[in-house]
């Protein structure tokens, strides 16, 4: 038995010292596969992130120690009772490499911090109408922004990893935005890199995708409980924004254009769309086209570029029980539950979570969606989706951003730090 185990001990031996690069990647793979572990199972111990990750307890440790040397981990008080450190829970470092978030929006730009372990350490939103704004005006404006966060968040000790940019518009898996239809002038910008180029602290990474993605992304890592793996977060907003998740990852299509929901036909002789269709969603349920169909002033704002603004008027008046108002949220949720239905029975997704202005009016449409979920899902009776309502506000978008930064590292510390890969 002991001859056996020493032969693959010396066979194992022989491989790395032949094969150099193959235990480096299975390093790299084993600190990764360990740190999700910590990441996930809340404070597990070592002995447990060796029965997760199936790797051996000594293995676990010098894997553990490399993490925590790195400023990735920290390990607590071992637990009552134990003794030594195999007790001790293991913890992400809030200390750890941070991600800085921004959103640049129609009517505000907002810029977010998120530590290593998720948490919000710096927030704010600055109101302004940009579409009266050259692109390059906005984004001078946003690295001003980004920078006092910065400096904010070299003060609490942290040091920020990369930037990600959430953008209302099309955005190709280059991360260049082609187009955002209320944002003119904003074509083929490669956003994530300009911001870069003006914040004037040097920043490691730069990216930039769709706020619906980074909605959902942020829905997927800071949304409510038990955490969704499968599901669609749609937002209203000026447009109508969907991001899609997938088996916990998000799915952007061959091109990342797709998942536009908005632009999905619910009623074949209705209004002509921005896009050049005519009966889109956005026409029926997007901010715009509410405002319009209840009457309000259709003055296009986001409740965080004017929270005074038409969409309070709008919950006021459906609060009020204004009878327009109402049967116009009535028509809205049944074209966003046709549209959805559609998306389910095509992807299968069994969850749907009402984002954005949309979770503020989820009083009213969420009656109407599930009447059609029920009616036109197939699988309804075997697999009924679950409707919820996002607890993140407004700002999940530059939060999603911000996380993305932060699950990076997460999913390939070593590519962050390759001296990790140094073994000692
Ligand atoms: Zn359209």
């Amino acid at each position: 038995m002991e001859d056996a185990t020493e032969r693959r001990g010396i066979r194992r031996a022989a491989i790395s010292l032949a094969v150099p690069a193959n235990s480096q990647s299975l390093r790299r793979h084993n600190l990764a596969l360990v740190l999700q572990s910590i990441a996930h199972r809340g404070r597990p111990t070592r002995a447990q992130v060796a029965g997760f990750s199936g790797l051996t307890k000594a293995t676990v440790s010098s894997l553990v120690d490399t993490l925590v040397g790195a400023g990735l981990v920290i390990s607590g008080d071992p637990d009552r009772g134990l003794v030594g450190r195999p007790g001790s829970p293991l913890g992400l470092d809030p200390a750890g490499p941070a991600g800085l978030g921004v959103e640049i929006n129609v009517d505000y730009f907002s810029v977010c911090i998120v530590d290593f372990t998720g948490a919000v350490r710096f927030e704010r939103v600055v109101a302004g109408d940009n579409r009266q704004r050259s692109a390059e005006s906005v984004l001078r404006s946003a690295a001003r922004a980004a920078e006092r966060a910065l400096d904010e968040a070299a003060g609490s000790g942290l040091e920020i990893a990369g930037l990600a940019v959430a953008v209302p518009g099309l955005v190709d898996l280059d991360g260049v935005l082609r187009r955002a239809p209320n944002l003119p002038g904003w074509e083929d910008v490669e956003v994530g890199e300009r911001l870069r180029d003006l914040i004037r602290q040097p920043m490691r990474t730069a990216s930039c995708d769709n706020e619906a993605n980074h909605a959902a992304l942020a829905e997927l890592w800071f949304g409510g409980e038990p955490p969704l793996r499968d599901f669609v977060h749609v937002s209203g907003e000026i447009g109508v924004g969907a991001g899609i998740v997938v088996g916990g990852e998000l799915w952007r299509g061959a091109s990342g254009l797709g998942g536009e929901l908005g632009h999905v036909m619910v009623e074949p002789d209705g209004p002509m769309c921005s896009c050049g269709a005519r009966g889109c969603l956005e026409q029926v349920a997007g901010q715009e086209a509410l405002l319009r169909a209840a009457g309000a002033p259709a003055r296009a704002a986001t409740a965080l570029g004017a929270p005074d603004g038409s969409t309070r008027e709008l919950l006021e008046r459906a609060l009020a029980g204004d009878v327009r108002t109402l049967a116009t949220l009535e028509r809205a949720g049944a074209a966003l539950g046709a549209a959805l239905a559609a998306l389910v029975n095509l992807v299968g997704v069994p969850a749907v979570v009402l984002g954005g202005l949309y979770a503020e009016l989820a009083p009213w449409l969420t009656e109407p969606v599930m009447a059609e979920l029920r009616t036109r899902v197939l699988s309804f009776a075997w697999s009924p989706v679950a409707l919820s309502v996002s607890p993140l506000g407004g700002t999940a978008a530059v939060r999603g951003a911000a996380g993305t930064v932060v699950r990076a590292i997460l999913e390939d510390p070593a590519a962050w730090f390759p001296e990790m890969l140094a073994t000692s």
